[in-house]
């Protein structure tokens, strides 16, 4: 394997993201082939039997077991940490495997937590069930309101765990506020950019200590695999996460890690593209629905600061209907936008969340993050936005708006 200028973290560092999104980090074989080789391989064999013993005592740089280091997957985690401004990267076999990992990496019986109440119900019910039955305790706050997460700290508060936007309430986190104050208490900001990816919000520009991702989302893109990330300081990536992540192995697989690698090379363009067109999206359902959430219209409450930490809006915002009863007979009239929980896909996907990625999240809980009852969440893709709308306004028309 060959070394490219991809891997020269003094000429890489300096490229801007987009630049880095198609070419740090690339490795080359002898073959000098231009796209990134896929190395589906478990182990590794040595020329002999120093060379194994070198290799375990970190003595020798090659790799040993892919659990612990797999060329493909290196390719995109030096990749990833760039793009991010980060030391390092790890990634896992899924955002939530990447969550988990960020916390249990460093949380202890006796640690408490505090973390967004708005977020992704899995990443709820770290908090509000796994945590717990591990003696760590946690305390769900208003995260758009800087003052709570100033009193909701406690002598053995550890981290702070938000993702800005929030899913699918799109609340929005003051990142420089936030990664201040707990900077000040000795607190560890956790983020999850999945919404935004380097592309759109840079949280370790703002101070953030540790961004973890479902790269799932907007870095693959095409709705094609399940992938993970977590970023940081090399201190914290090689010696908190990675002791966690070697020894009880959520890793990513090489050729899911290819898939993503592939997906980073268009990220820019398609999170730019599809920013703009939900943007047009927004801009034609604003006044057409009861309730619309998209930061990149001023009727959001905090459009100004998701304007400043972010570098445009993305694909993602949702919008409220009268009930349940409406969101359904518009999700059952659509034609062309499918109805689906996923999202950053280059397809446009809309979903009703009380119902589906929600449904794990109590009522009352719901009730309190703001998903209501009528609540849809819309990722809008790289079709023509005029095709969207089109669809979305017959849609309405049949569910009665
Ligand atoms: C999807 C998502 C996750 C979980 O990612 P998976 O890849 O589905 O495991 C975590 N956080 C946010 C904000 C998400 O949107």
């Amino acid at each position: 394997m060959k070394r490219t200028t991809g891997t020269d973290r003094s000429i890489t560092s300096r490229w801007r993201p987009a630049t880095q999104a198609v070419r740090a980090g690339t490795w080359r074989s002898e073959q000098g082939e231009t796209s990134e080789a896929m190395f589906l391989t478990s182990g590794y064999s040595y020329e002999n039997a120093e060379t194994a013993e070198a290799r375990f005592r970190g003595e020798d740089a090659g790799m040993t077991y892919s659990r612990l280091q797999n060329p493909t997957v290196a390719m995109l985690e030096e990749r990833i940490a760039l793009m991010d401004g980060a030391e390092a990267c790890r990634v896992q076999a899924s955002g939530m495997a990447a969550m988990t990992a960020a916390l249990l990496c460093q949380l202890s019986a006796g640690d408490h937590v505090v973390a967004g109440r708005a977020a992704f119900g899995s990443c709820r019910w770290l908090v509000d069930q796994l945590c717990p039955r591990f003696g760590i305790s946690a305390t769900t706050i208003d995260a758009r309101d800087n003052a709570q997460w100033e009193a909701a700290i406690k002598p053995n508060t550890k981290v702070f765990f938000f993702e800005t936007p929030a899913n699918p309430t799109m609340d929005m986190v003051d990142l420089q506020f936030v990664c201040d104050l707990a900077k000040r208490h000795g607190i560890v900001t956790v983020v999850d950019n999945a919404f935004c990816t380097a592309s759109l919000q840079r949280p370790i520009e703002f101070g953030a200590d540790v961004v973890a991702y479902s790269a799932t989302k907007l870095m693959d893109g095409q709705g094609r695999v399940l992938a993970g990330a977590v970023t940081g300081s090399a201190d914290f990536i090689n010696n908190v996460l990675l002791p966690f992540q070697r020894n009880t192995g959520p890793n990513l697989s090489p050729f899911n890690a290819w898939v993503v690698l592939k997906g980073l090379e268009t990220l820019d363009l398609r999170v730019r593209r599809q920013s703009e067109n939900a943007l047009e999206v927004g801009r034609f359902l604003e006044g057409r629905v009861p309730r619309i959430s998209h930061p990149g219209l001023p009727s959001h409450p905090q459009h100004n600061l998701a304007m400043r930490q972010m570098d445009g809006c993305g694909p993602i915002f949702s919008f409220e209907v009268e009930d349940r009863k409406q969101a359904f007979a518009l999700l059952n009239a659509l034609k062309l936008i499918d109805i689906s929980n996923n999202i950053g896909d280059s397809r446009s996907l809309l979903c009703h969340n009380a119902s589906t990625t929600h449904y794990s999240v109590s009522a009352e809980a719901r009730a309190e993050m703001g998903v209501s009852e009528g609540m849809l969440r819309i990722n809008v893709g790289l079709e023509d936005p005029r095709d969207v709308i089109d669809d979305l306004d017959q849609a309405l028309v049949k569910a009665g708006l």
